[in-house]
Parts: structure tokens; sequence; C-alpha cells
């Protein structure tokens, strides 16, 4: 494994050269305001129709539409949603500057051959482990929000030194930037959020809670015990591990965590997520999914109104307004 930290990165290589960054949502908002307080020259990319325009520029950016935001680009950012950098990289093409790097936060447009740049641009990744917020919010408490970094087409020689010092110059550099491949990064990063942290956390909640209501138990008795208490125990998660959680739940819960666990993600869950993992190894999940986005989506919209007429999302609105503090 190799990591590099802030020592290893020279961010002298970006001084005086602008860096673009098109698209200003969660991931883009965060790059840009950290690259600007690092000292560095950002112009952010955007459609003036759009409705991150009025947004960047309040926060005090240098915002043009995208052809003019590329022109005297060194590194262009491509922060927009994955579905639509292709049209976008296919719309700026000829205004990025020859030998530029363009650089991405998720390897899917490139990984799948939706984009595939010019030969003299280099192709790197900078991808960091967190939500756009919380890259800000770390940041400006003088932290940062570990990355991956990834080369994938390497034309000036210096593609890894440029992506170090983007990943410095968001803050990623003090927690660490660990190498991979866009393969690997893609791969990974879709299975992750499909098979356990948001496909896998929210069935095992809605099965969790349709178990307790079906054998005749209180919704809100039961939403409590599967979908709030969640967070208490990934929190630990987070902190400090399994040793973390382990310390500080019950004996009988940890008991009941190592007997029941394994009966119910079994065999037949983890076949099913070898399974998830072929379709996405193998482009299947790809194809689908551009194709979905193409179609205008309706398969989306369906199940995403499934979720959200879910019996669970009505008791979880009641009593979370019970809860002043929470966060909505
Ligand atoms: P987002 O949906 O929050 O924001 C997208 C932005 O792109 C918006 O400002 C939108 O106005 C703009 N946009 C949309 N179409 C555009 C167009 N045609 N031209 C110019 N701008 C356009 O996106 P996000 O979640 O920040 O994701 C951006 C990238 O970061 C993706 O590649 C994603 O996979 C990656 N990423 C996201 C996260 C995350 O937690 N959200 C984490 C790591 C990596
Ligand atoms: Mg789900």
């Amino acid at each position: 494994m190799q990591m590099y930290s802030e020592a290893d990165v020279d961010i002298t290589c970006l001084a005086e050269r602008q860096i673009t960054i098109l698209g200003y949502g969660s991931q883009g908002r965060a790059h840009a305001l950290n690259l600007k307080d690092s000292g560095f020259n950002v112009v952010v990319g955007l459609r003036a129709s759009g409705a991150s325009w009025d947004k960047a520029k309040a926060d005090g950016l240098n915002v043009m539409e995208p052809n003019a935001a590329v022109k005297d680009a060194t590194i262009v950012m491509f922060l927009t949603p994955d579905m639509v950098q292709k049209a976008l990289y296919q719309s700026v093409v000829d205004d990025i500057p020859q030998g530029a790097t363009l650089m991405f936060a998720h390897g899917f447009a490139i990984h799948y051959k939706q984009v595939e740049p010019r030969s003299d641009l280099n192709v790197a990744l900078i991808a960091p482990k967190g939500p756009g917020g919380l890259v800000r919010r770390q940041y400006e408490d003088g932290h940062g929000v570990p990355c991956l970094v990834a080369v994938n087409q390497d034309a000036s020689g210096d593609a890894l030194k440029i992506a170090l010092a983007y990943a410095a110059g968001i803050g990623g550099a003090r927690a660490g930037v660990i190498e991979t491949t866009f393969a690997e990064e893609t791969e990974t990063d879709l299975f992750g959020e499909q098979a356990v942290l948001c496909g896998g956390a929210t069935e095992l909640i809605v099965a969790g809670f349709e178990t307790l209501v079906e054998a005749g138990y209180q919704p809100e008795v039961a939403y409590y015990e599967v979908m709030h208490e969640l967070k208490l125990i990934v929190d630990l998660l987070h902190e400090g591990g399994l040793k973390k959680m382990h310390k500080f739940i019950s004996d009988t819960a940890a008991w009941g965590d190592m007997i029941s666990g394994p009966r119910v993600v079994d065999a037949a869950s983890r076949a099913a997520m070898k399974d998830v993992l072929n379709d996405i190894q193998d482009g299947t999940f790809a194809r689908n999914w551009i194709a979905e986005n193409e179609n205008g989506m309706p398969e989306f919209k369906r199940m995403m109104q499934t979720d959200l007429d879910h019996p669970i999302e009505k008791v979880g609105q009641d009593l979370r307004g019970r809860m002043d503090w929470l966060e909505e």
C-alpha cells in the first residue's frame, strides 16, 4: 500500500496555475473553496441558467460558463453528476488547453469509457472518502478527509505530482492519500454503496422494521430499535472499529451480535454480494444505469417512490419531529 502525506507533496507545481472546477454541488463547493483558501487560482464552470451559479458567486468565487472556464485551465476537475460527464466533456473538449490535467472524484466516467480523453491530456483521480460537507468542514478545522489518488493517463510524466498537489489543496493530504487505480476506486466505491452503505444498510433496516411490525410490535418502538439507534453504533464503529463498539455495548448485545449476525448475513447474502460485485466488474451495472438515464429514469423514480412511501418513513418523520436536537 502506498500512502502519501503532506511531506510528499510539492504544491508549488500549481502556483499561478488555474484550477477549473466543473459543477458546484456537494464536492464542487468543498473543493473550490478549499483550493481557494489554500491560495490556488480557482475558476468554477457552471451553466449560467443553473441553480448553483448564484451560490458560487455569493461564495466569492470566479464563475464562468464551462467553455470559458476551461480555456486557461491547468487542471479541469469534473464534479458534476457522473451521468452528465460524458456530454459535458464533449462540449468543452475543444477548449481544454494542450497538456492539461483532467481530474475526477470518482472513476465511473473513465473506467466505463464514457469519457475517452484526448491523448495529450493527463487523467487523474482524487476521491475524498467523505461527502463534500465533511471535506469543507474538516479543512476549515485544520484537518482533512483522506483521499484516494490514481493516474489513468500520464501524458506529461508528472500527473501524480499534480494530483497530489490538488489533494493537498483540498486538505486531503493532511489525512493521507492512498494510491489506487481507476478500476479499483470505481468498483469498490460502487460495491460499498450498493452492498453495504446504502443498499445493504437500508434493506437491513426495512427488513428488521417489517419483521417486528408483522410480529405485532408497535411501529414506533420498531423504528427506534432498527433505524434511530443505528447512528449510535455507526459512530462507535467509525471512531474505533469493532473493538470500540464491543467495549460500549452490553455483553448481552455482543453475544447476540456474534451468534445472530452470521444467521442474517449468511452464505446466501455473501453469494448475493458476489453477484453484485460481478455485475459491477463486468459492466452490467454501468450499462443498465446509463440506459436508465437515457430512458428518463422511470425505474429509478418508481423505486425511489416505493422507498419514500414505506411506513417507516411516516413513523420516522413523526418521531424525529419530537427530537428537536436532530438536524434535518
Ligand atoms: P452533486 O449532484 O452534488 O452536484 C453536481 C453539480 O453539477 C451541481 O452544481 C450541478 O448544478 C452541476 N451540473 C449538473 N449538470 C451540469 C452540466 N451539464 N454542466 C455543468 N454543471 C452541471 O454532485 P456530487 O455528489 O458532488 O458528485 C460530483 C462527483 O463527485 C461525482 O463524480 C461523484 O461520484 C463524486 N463523489 C461524490 C461524493 C459525495 O459524497 N457526494 C463523494 C465522493 C465522490
Ligand atoms: Mg434501499
